[in-house]
């Protein structure tokens, strides 16, 4: 797999040093109550089991199947609820947190549902923000780390599936896309 990558952009002792501090911002903004934390799977997974192990406070886990990208590179436009029922989030704290922020429209779609079902407050945290023009008004309260507008994989970010496993966020190769 490392072959496939054409360059580490951020490296694994960067990334949980990061994580780190984000734990310390999230106990910071809830000292108190327990916190609904809302997982957006596959890709927030990995960012999501690390960052979660080093916040202290009380706090409850769901997860989140939604679609917008179906393979390839490019955002479809469309988010889809893949999950038969929706977790409950009424009058809950709610953390939501996705891998990356991109066109915002992943983010936005499902603030909006968890207002729509109830929750009292949203926060959100990302591991990486693509500083970039937004599809979407929308901003995440946590993020790890703001990168360019390029295509990364690693941490739990996938490329058709692959590559969710290395311990990094890197570039792939022009020639491991196809
Ligand atoms: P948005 O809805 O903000 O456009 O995109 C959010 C979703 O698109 C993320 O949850 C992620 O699955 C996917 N995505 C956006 N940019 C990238 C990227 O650079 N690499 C990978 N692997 N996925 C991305
Ligand atoms: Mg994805």
């Amino acid at each position: 797999m490392r072959n496939d990558i054409e360059r580490v952009l951020i490296d694994e002792a960067v990334i949980e040093k990061r994580l780190d501090s984000m734990a310390r911002e999230i106990e910071r903004d809830f000292p108190e109550e327990t916190l609904l934390v809302i997982i957006l799977l596959k890709g927030a997974l990995v960012f999501a089991a690390d960052l979660l192990r080093r916040v202290s406070g009380p706090l409850e886990i769901e997860c989140l199947n939604v679609a917008s990208y179906h393979g390839g590179t490019e955002s479809s436009g469309k988010v889809d609820f893949l999950d038969r029922q929706f977790p409950e989030v009424r009058g809950r704290q709610v953390l939501l947190l996705d891998d990356i922020l991109d066109t915002g429209r992943t983010l936005h779609a499902v603030e909006r549902r968890l207002k729509e079902e109830g929750a009292l407050a949203v926060r959100t945290g990302v591991l990486l923000a693509k500083e970039k023009q937004r599809a979407e008004e929308v901003q995440a309260d946590y993020i790890g780390f703001g990168i360019g507008d390029e295509f990364v994989v690693g941490y739990g970010l996938d490329y058709n599936g692959k590559y969710r496993n290395l311990p990094y966020v890197g570039v792939l190769k022009l020639s491991a896309a196809v």
